[in-house]
């Protein structure tokens, strides 16, 4: 049966996540497994109305195929909130929206990496990057990611000894970890980059997602010709719409627009207009200062349970933003061992083995916080901190 197959497809490794999340929907289960935005907080009234109003004012227009690159309204939004928000530059005309940013990962793939080429991944790393480039059947050459950053040594190493294709990282509150770069390793990490042929594939799904702390300077603004943006409205609006973008150089830009059309011709046109709508009919700030409000109260609730119930010896992270947090068990004890024993005692995380490309049995965990009510997340996290206790001792 095999032989039906690619061997693009064959390669990419099996998700194993998708097996946890199953044993996770049962009901009286206390999951912190899941890696979705808080669904109480979309704006559902205001989404009827905007496409309401889009189908009396624009009809057929906005039913009928649009361009590839996308909606032009839309880019030059995107574009403008750069300049309000982060004091960035950027042509709308280097601004392709895509079906979720997660599409942003594959068109990059389709359009820069040949067959054995390095790619460079922050470890822990996002799944779904993981997923997408390996269709691409690159070599990857994980890079560890501390509490403050990018491995500076191993960045170096790896870039004196490989050709780095790209290197791709979610320098904001990153999934899974929760993690940031810290000001002063994102100048390291650009001072290493600065010159090469690297592309820095800059995965920022998150960054909107602030509790607290400075807003620190992406790497775009820092090494703008060697860097690939990506943004999503998934986090900060609804992910159903699936309308992502990328921000690339000018000497990227047509190839990737080809990919795109190659893919699916352009996203959404109507979820396009919908989004721009609403955005027009509606003040996002207020809406994402909401959710920031509500996720930065659910980690409180989080970290503060952890550091009443977790033996010492854990580490963790506590994320300035974002929707997860991470934690280390001592060396040596397998994260999915204590994960069997936490699905018999009804509460779930992911155990850390799929973030990395080639490591099992892991000694971290993913804890997601934007789903869970405080007072749940305070039981459940006395459960797990009852469990790991057991466990290690
Ligand atoms: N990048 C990261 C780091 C993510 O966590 C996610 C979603 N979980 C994505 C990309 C994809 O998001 P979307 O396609 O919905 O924009």
């Amino acid at each position: 049966m095999d032989h039906i197959f690619s061997d693009r497809i064959s390669d990419v490794p099996k998700s194993f996540l998708r097996e946890i999340l199953k044993t996770t929907v049962n009901e009286d289960v206390i999951s912190f497994a899941g890696g979705l935005p808080n669904r109480d907080l979309f704006p559902i009234q205001e989404i009827k109305k905007a496409s309401i109003k889009v189908l009396d004012e624009f009809g057929g227009d906005a039913l009928q195929y649009s361009t590839s690159e996308g909606y032009s309204e839309l880019r030059k939004w995107i574009s403008e909130r750069y300049a309000s928000k982060m004091g960035l530059t950027v042509n709308p005309d280097n601004i392709l929206i895509t079906t979720g940013s997660q599409q942003g990962l594959d068109l990059i793939g389709k359009t820069l990496i040949n067959e054995s080429e390095s790619v460079a991944i922050e470890e822990p790393g996002y799944l779904g990057a993981i997923q997408a480039f390996s269709l691409y059947r690159p070599n990857f050459l994980p890079i560890p990611l501390h509490f403050d950053g990018l491995d500076l040594e191993a960045l170096r190493f790896a870039s004196e000894r490989y050709a780095i294709k790209l290197i791709y990282a979610v320098p904001n509150f990153q999934n899974p970890s929760g993690l940031s770069h810290s000001d002063e390793n994102r100048d390291e990490v650009a001072r290493i980059l600065s010159g090469s042929q690297t592309i820095f594939v800059e995965d920022d799904p998150y960054g909107e997602l602030q509790f607290r702390g400075e807003k620190r300077r992406s790497y775009y603004s820092r090494i703008p010709e060697q860097t690939i943006l990506l943004g999503s409205f998934s986090k900060i609006f609804a992910p159903s719409l699936r309308i992502g973008w990328m921000v690339a150089p000018n000497r990227l830009m047509e190839k990737l627009i080809i990919a795109k059309q190659a893919s699916d011709l352009h996203t959404n046109y109507f979820g396009q207009r919908i989004l721009f709508q609403y955005l027009t009919d509606n003040n996002l700030d207020l809406h994402i200062t909401k959710i920031r409000a509500k996720y930065s109260k659910q980690k409180d609730a989080m970290v503060a349970a952890i550091s009443k119930y977790f033996p010492k010896e854990i580490r963790y992270s506590d994320p300035d933003g974002g929707m997860f947090l991470w934690a280390i068990l001592p060396e040596g004890i397998s994260s999915r061992a204590v994960f069997d024993l936490a699905i018999e005692k009804k509460v779930a995380f992911v155990p850390g083995d799929p973030f990395y490309v080639n490591r099992t049995n892991a000694n971290t965990m993913r804890l997601n916080f934007s789903c869970v009510d405080e007072e749940t997340i305070e039981i459940g996290i006395r459960r797990l901190g009852k469990i790991i206790s057991d466990f290690i001792t």
